[in-house]
């Protein structure tokens, strides 16, 4: 019997269940990836649904399994195509009696494993669907997914003191030798009519795609660079490698599995130091299983305006103001910084995305789905439940929002770049601009604008809301929706 694993958002040959399962019976595989159209289309926003960073991203992690399945005796099949259509032509051309793969929570995904699962059925053809992209396994959670606590630290709280971790599988040490059939050639940018992302040597990281990347930052992180036991005190950082683990594009694609993240994690508190830090990694890594268990939940209602809670909250679609924000034009020195460094690299620190979505939401009153949309395009590590999931959050729509909460801009720029450092990075406009004054460089008198050489409204703008009040308004309306809820 010949079985067909479909790869998706799992690139790896540790830990993954489809594999090793497939193989254990010493019969053929067929690694397949399928190119999907649709994820190159536009957002209904009309942007890019995978930009030019994530692009790459993928295509380089494709390559790495390939390479990774050459180097054990198969190859990587690369088709691109609708899975529902490829995988099930495949079937009947090589008489494939099996296919496996990782299951996925959200609607797009699921509609085609749907459409896949009968085409299947029709050639009858066997399917096994698997659940991998978590740390606990859903059969191991105390409570049914539809039972989840609407709020994250009961959840955490349950699963910590009921639920263990199960260890990862070990990647395979070889591999059957792949049927008669044309591995066929990996796609090219310019296919999608993407160009080659520049490298902007500003960038926290030069992210590269694939297991074999991925593995290497795990351990870089962890063991040589020993940042691990710092981590909760410098995961609020904004500037260079190591403030957080940047573990997150390879997370997402499944380049890394997160239970093997937290297996190293396990070794590093036996070997070296177990301390907050340890811990609070993994606890970051909840977030990120919390957020696709609610995606589970909830179907596809994180999409809708109203988001997980249901509130239909007046968002306005002022693309002059939006354009502002995503462009870094909107004279908030921190929320420009943040927003060009996504644009000119494909990644955001956590800190910034917060304060920028929160400013989108809470200060402009736009659309969180425009935000949303723009970060699917835009991030390198693009994760559909942890994406749609932190921005229902900050938009006050999460199902455990508690009230209008917002971020004080000029405060948080107080506290995590008091000194100006990050701004000046990603705002040379700025540059010459004193640390006292480059969060408010409106408040520069003529005479210094000529001193620090920026003028503003010219080189650097004026600020496009005023803080303030916008926020009384957009709570205004925040309450207006609550009341009619
Ligand atoms: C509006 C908004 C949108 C976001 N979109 C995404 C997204 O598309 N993909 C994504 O992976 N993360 C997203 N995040 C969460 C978080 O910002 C990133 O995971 C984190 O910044 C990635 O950097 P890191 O790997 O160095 O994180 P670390 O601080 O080192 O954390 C370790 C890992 O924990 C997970 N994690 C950390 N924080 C969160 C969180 N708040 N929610 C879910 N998982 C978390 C990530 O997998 C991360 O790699 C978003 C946050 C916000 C506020």
């Amino acid at each position: 019997m010949t079985c067909l694993i479909w790869f998706r958002n799992d690139l790896r040959l540790h830990d993954h269940q489809p594999l090793v399962e497939a193989i254990a019976p010493g019969q053929p595989i067929i690694g397949l990836y399928c190119f999907d159209p649709r994820q190159f289309g536009h957002t209904s926003f009309g942007f890019p649904k995978t930009g030019a960073y994530r692009a790459r991203f993928l295509l380089d992690s494709v390559a790495d399994l390939r390479r990774s399945f050459q180097a054990l005796g198969s190859d990587l099949v690369v088709r691109t195509g609708h899975p529902e259509t490829v995988i099930p032509q495949l079937v009947q051309d090589l008489g494939i009696e099996a296919v496996y793969w990782h299951q996925e929570v959200t609607q797009e995904e699921v509609a085609v494993e749907q459409a896949l699962t009968r085409a299947l059925a029709n050639l009858g053809c066997q399917t096994r669907r698997y659940w991998g992209a978590t740390l606990y396994h859903p059969e191991d959670l105390p409570f049914a997914i539809a039972q989840l606590p609407a709020v994250f630290t009961q959840f955490r709280k349950q699963v910590e003191r009921h639920s263990q971790v199960a260890a990862p599988l070990p990647a395979p040490s070889q591999l059957p030798p792949l049927p008669t059939i044309d591995p066929g050639p990996l796609p090219q940018l310019a296919d999608w009519g993407l160009s080659e992302p520049v490298a902007d040597q500003r960038a926290v990281l030069l992210f590269e795609g694939g297991e074999t990347a991925g593995l290497q930052r795990l351990h870089h992180y962890v063991w040589e660079a020993d940042c691990l036991k710092t981590y909760k005190q410098t995961r609020n950082g904004m500037v260079g490698a190591n403030y957080s683990s940047k573990l997150s594009a390879w997370l997402a694609l499944g380049c890394l599995s997160p239970r093997q993240v937290y297996e190293t994690v396990q070794h590093y508190e036996q070997e070296r130091v177990q301390n907050d830090s340890t811990y609070w990694l993994v606890f970051e890594l909840l977030w990120r299983d919390y957020f696709r268990f609610v995606c589970a939940q909830h179907g596809d209602r994180v999409f809708y305006p109203s988001g997980l809670r249901g509130l239909n909250i007046a968002w306005k679609q002022d693309w002059p103001r939006f354009d502002a924000w995503r462009q870094g034009r909107t004279g908030f020195p921190l929320v420009d910084a943040n927003m060009r460094e996504l644009a000119q690299t494909g990644f955001m620190s956590n800190r910034g995305r917060q304060n920028v979505a929160s400013f989108l939401t809470k200060n402009l009153g736009i659309d969180w789905r425009m935000g949303a949309e723009w970060f699917e395009s835009q991030l390198v590590d693009y994760d559909v439940c942890s994406n749609y999931g932190n921005w229902n959050y900050t938009a006050g729509v999460g199902n455990d929002a508690r009230g209008f909460r917002y971020f004080n801009i000029p405060k948080q720029a107080k506290d995590y770049d008091p000194d100006g450092t990050y701004v000046k990075h990603w705002l040379p406009e700025l540059r010459q601009v004193p640390a006292a004054k480059v969060h408010t460089p409106w408040q520069l008198l003529p005479v210094e604008q000529k001193r620090f050489q920026v003028q503003i409204g010219v080189d650097y703008p004026q600020p496009i809301v005023d803080l303030a009040k916008s926020v009384k308004t957009n709570e205004a309306t925040y309450n207006a929706a609550l009341d009619h809820q």
